[in-house]
């Protein structure tokens, strides 16, 4: 089989490739990494301000970070889970994050109809489901929470609306979000990316950013160097090539694994018919969709850290197999099913599992920490970036993962060691059944 970095760059149609940069330029804004954080933030500044130069530096093709690999959940979820928030935040800044990434799924929703950006987008909301008793305890208890905090537009399902909406032997109930939306992750950067360009931003693809000198504020690249007014690292957990963010987060793995197009038996035998989006409630858990072609894409329930921080580590034949025995326990009816793809890719994570914006210094940025539960977020934070970057103050520039303070991460062998501590207990906790 060819090799891939996902089903969704391999099936994103055609795309125009563009040029490496290949001399020395000058720039009022350049942004390293065309993911959804770099072209978001690159929109976002042409819009308020067309003017302004805008250059975009990619080491790769548009899209192969995490913005063209991911699951294509559109969600709400920050940090790791609402009561972990809450224990480290307090309640009113469980609240303020949880209305900022209700506000971020519905601003990506209007900049998708605004640009008209052809991404399979499909809002039917998620799962939350309990596949076990204690599971489903557990649920209930952040039902509570939500409650207590006050949030909106989650409903609980009990177990037979749950296996009306999808059909799993597993399922005992679950919580419905409604403010959740899949799409095609690849089609989406892509689409950015053109309307990025129509903006007149300036992309380059094959450009490695090798260093930024922060006091003349020079980008050195494998093709030239650029000179700029301002600068973003939009480079996410791929960031630690430059000294100052390598301690700030690390590359953490997670697996997807894909099986063939569903027949319509298999299908109705899932009832599946509504296009929601599934996870359960381990630590470690599991997500799964639908794609636009029926097949089932099914990711998680494990993720990796690999002593020295390497960022290559793409498939992983243990967690394939894995998926798929997983596919098998909540899925029988699919006895039989092929899988024809298997892909993964690093997620930035912080050691407190939240997102931050911050400053290397004047006038160059950078954006990490996002997990897995960066789409919807990324592209809002680029609007976030944009008015920092031009020095506008609003609600999402006040947010407090702007500028916080976060915890060093010590390099080798310090950082695997406390990595996979962190791992152990939160992967004891989904083996003892608690969140199974
Ligand atoms: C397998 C997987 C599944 C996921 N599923 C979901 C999901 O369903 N829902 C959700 O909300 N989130 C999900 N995520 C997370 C989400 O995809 C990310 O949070 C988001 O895409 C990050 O976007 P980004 O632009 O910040 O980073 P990226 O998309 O990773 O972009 C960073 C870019 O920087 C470039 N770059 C790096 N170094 C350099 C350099 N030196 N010079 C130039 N360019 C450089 C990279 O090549 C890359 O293109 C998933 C992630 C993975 C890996």
């Amino acid at each position: 089989m060819m090799d891939y970095k996902s089903f969704w760059l391999e099936h994103v149609g055609n795309y125009e490739h563009y040029s490496s940069l290949q001399d020395d330029q000058k720039t009022d804004v350049c942004i390293i990494g065309a993911g959804y954080t770099g072209l978001s933030t690159a929109i976002h500044l042409k819009e308020k301000n067309p003017s302004l130069d805008v250059t975009i530096l990619e080491a790769g093709v548009v899209g192969i970070g995490a913005s063209g690999r991911n699951g294509g959940f559109s969600m709400r979820l920050f940090g790791i889970t609402m009561d972990i928030t809450r224990f480290r935040h307090g309640k009113q800044k469980t609240k303020e994050a949880d209305m900022y990434m209700v506000d971020a799924v519905d601003y990506l929703e209007t900049l998708i109809k605004r640009y008209e950006i052809d991404c399979d987008y499909v809002r039917d909301g998620m799962m939350t489901v309990a596949t076990n008793a204690q599971q489903l305890n557990h649920l209930e208890k952040e039902m509570e929470l939500i409650d207590d905090i006050g949030l909106k537009g989650f409903k609980w399902i009990d177990q037979k609306d749950t296996r009306e909406l999808v059909n799993s032997p597993t399922y005992l109930a679950a919580r419905y979000d409604e403010h959740c939306a899949l799409l095609h992750p690849a089609k989406l950067v892509r689409g950015l990316a053109k309307v990025a360009e129509r903006l007149g931003v300036k992309i380059y693809e094959n450009t490695t950013v090798i260093d930024v000198k922060t006091r003349t504020k020079i980008v050195v690249t494998s093709g030239g160097t650029v000179r700029s007014e301002k600068i973003l690292f939009a480079t996410n957990a791929y960031s630690s090539f430059y000294p100052k963010l390598k301690k700030k987060q690390i590359p953490i793995y997670t697996y997807i694994s894909l099986t063939e197009p569903l027949s319509d038996k298999q299908l109705q035998a899932l009832n599946w018919e509504k296009r929601v989006g599934v996870e359960d409630f381990r630590n470690f858990l599991h997500y799964y969709r639908l794609t636009p072609d029926n097949r089932l894409m099914f990711g998680g329930g494990e993720a990796f850290y690999y002593y020295g921080s390497p960022l290559d580590r793409d498939k992983n034949k243990e967690m394939d197999a894995r998926l798929q025995q997983t596919v098998a326990e909540i899925f029988p009816q699919l006895d039989g099913i092929q899988f024809t793809h298997h892909w993964g890719g690093p997620i930035s994570a912080s050691l407190d599992f939240i997102p931050t914006i911050g400053k290397i210094s004047n006038d160059i940025w950078y954006s990490i920490g996002c997990m897995g539960h960066g789409v919807s977020l990324t592209n809002y934070n680029g609007l976030t970036l944009a008015e920092l970057m031009l020095e506008e103050e609003s609600k999402r520039t006040n947010f407090f993962i702007v500028n916080r303070r976060i915890f060093s991460i010590p390099p080798e062998p310090f950082r695997y060691i406390i990595v996979s501590g962190i791992r152990a207990a939160l992967r004891y906790e989904d083996k003892r059944g608690l969140r199974k």
